[in-house]
């Protein structure tokens, strides 16, 4: 083998895991782990937004009805705005009035979980990019059928790339 078709054949084993989460496997749909990504949390101060960061890392929460990603409809995929980890996918958006994002379901095996015991009156579930551990919001069970999830989405904690565009490599 030329060393060239050597390292093309390289590069493309090495690009799978970034292109394609979910893999094909004998005809059927296989979750792919996604390794995690250890970045400091000063190091991501410098890429994101003061309040992207606030959200994403110090468990904040925007203001509600701030978001521009409340009034997107078109087709496509929703980011982590941290490490760019695709979350969302546009079919799963709904308007649930509340003034966050809001969709049914995560792409699967790409959100974490913990509870959240911050508020004394109810106990939540957390959920986060399962990538880079960025906090994203709250599942909540009020959602609509079939699957009756209502995913709680900080707009600024997400990046929209419509369809027909490509989406960005993960951040490293
Ligand atoms: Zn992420």
């Amino acid at each position: 083998m030329q060393r060239r078709t050597l390292l093309q054949s390289v590069a493309a084993i090495a690009a799978v895991p970034l292109a394609a989460p979910l893999a094909r496997a004998a005809g059927q749909l296989v979750a792919v782990v996604i390794p995690p990504l250890r970045k400091p949390v000063d190091a991501w101060r410098k890429l994101l937004s003061p309040l992207a960061c606030a959200v994403l890392f110090d468990e904040g929460t925007e203001r509600a009805f701030s978001s521009p990603l409340l009034g997107e409809h078109r087709d496509g995929t929703f980011v982590c705005a941290a490490c760019l980890l695709p979350l969302f996918s546009s079919k799963a958006k709904f308007e649930s009035g509340t003034g966050w994002p809001s969709f049914t379901q995560c792409l699967p095996g790409h959100c974490g979980f913990k509870t959240d015991h911050q508020l004394a009156f109810e106990v939540r579930t957390e959920y986060h990019c399962i990538r880079c551990g960025g906090h994203q919001g709250h599942v909540f069970d009020d959602g609509p059928a079939p699957l009756g999830k209502r995913w709680c989405n900080n707009g600024v904690a997400l990046n929209f790339v419509p369809k027909g565009q490509a989406l960005p490599a993960w951040r490293t």
